[in-house]
């Protein structure tokens, strides 16, 4: 049988345990965590991540503000926002839903955020720490999957991890990641030539493309490890699941993967950021 690498259920039991610090912050400093959300633009999808995020904020007893801004926004306009809820001492954490508007320099805004406050792990020098293997929030996404694989005890070390896709908030922090745990990382891209030979030596795969269903199971081998980052409309991900069976060693399913340990991630970043700023 293949191992399911439920991120759901560690996303509930995360949870549980962040109540409970959560309930010892209140009643150690008398003031609630607050994460700060900002939306910019009208996207939907992003507008749902962010009521998620929120909901998940009230379920361990955090509060969060909810900043909505138009399409048009500014870079300016935004880093003043970001600047003031840098200043906010009510503000432990800030999340830029990423992506904002094409007219706005996002990297700007990113690295605008103050490290302490930083509990997405979207900026340069939190990216540079982590790489270094230095203390830094990291990013939730990659920072929710190696959590999920240590939690179902997948060995990492001396393995050879295949990551497709390179973005600056997935493919290129989990590439680095996997390579903090020891395993030998190979990243590939768009242009990179014979994907299906690199997948195929893959001992843990991540799909971080961004295409539904774009790795085609016949170039997982068997026993390997497969995580897909990916979910799109219909409930499929970066990768093709069903025909793997149990022919794998572990998988992640979508949905109930890796998007509820991106969640938890978040949250467990807030709640340690209130821990030291309030602490
Ligand atoms: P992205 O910024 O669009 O990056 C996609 C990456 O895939 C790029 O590095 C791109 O290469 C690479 N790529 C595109 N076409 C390729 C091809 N034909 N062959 C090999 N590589 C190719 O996407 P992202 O933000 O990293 O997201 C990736 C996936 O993860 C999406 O499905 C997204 O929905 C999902 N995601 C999920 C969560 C979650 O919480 N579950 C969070 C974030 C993202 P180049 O660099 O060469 O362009």
């Amino acid at each position: 049988m293949s191992l399911l690498l439920d991120g759901k259920a560690l996303s509930l039991k995360i949870e549980a345990d962040l109540a409970a610090r959560v309930a010892v912050i209140k009643e150690k400093s008398g003031r609630t965590p607050i994460l700060a959300t900002i939306l910019v633009g009208g996207d939907p999808a992003s507008a749902t991540y962010v009521t998620m995020k929120g909901k998940a904020c009230q379920r361990v007893g955090m509060d969060s503000i909810r900043l909505e801004l138009p399409e048009a926004t500014t870079t300016e306009e935004l880093l003043a926002e970001i600047a003031k809820l840098n200043a906010n001492p009510d503000v432990h954490g800030i999340l830029l839903q990423h992506p904002v508007p094409h007219q706005i320099d996002e990297r700007a805004c990113f690295d605008a955020i103050a490290l302490e406050k930083d509990v997405d792990g979207v900026t340069c020098l939190g990216f540079g720490r982590m790489a270094m293997g230095e203390r830094a929030y990291g990013s939730a996404t990659p920072a929710g999957i190696m959590t999920l694989l240590r939690h179902y005890g997948v060995e990492l070390a001396g393995k050879h991890a295949v990551v497709v896709g390179r973005s600056a908030i997935l493919g290129k922090p989990m590439a680095l990641m996997l390579l903090g745990a020891d395993c030998t990382v190979t990243v590939c891209h768009s242009k990179t030539r014979d994907l299906a030979a690199l997948v195929k030596q893959a001992d843990i795969v991540v799909g971080a493309v961004g295409r539904p269903e774009f790795i085609q199971a016949d170039w997982i081998k068997d026993g390997a490890v497969v995580v897909d980052a990916g979910y799109h409309p219909g409930g499929v991900g970066d990768i093709q699941l069903k025909p793997l069976g149990d022919r794998v060693a572990a998988w992640t399913p979508v949905p109930g993967g890796v998007g509820p340990m991106t969640i938890a991630t978040l949250i467990t970043q807030s709640v340690e950021a209130a821990e030291r700023q309030l602490g």
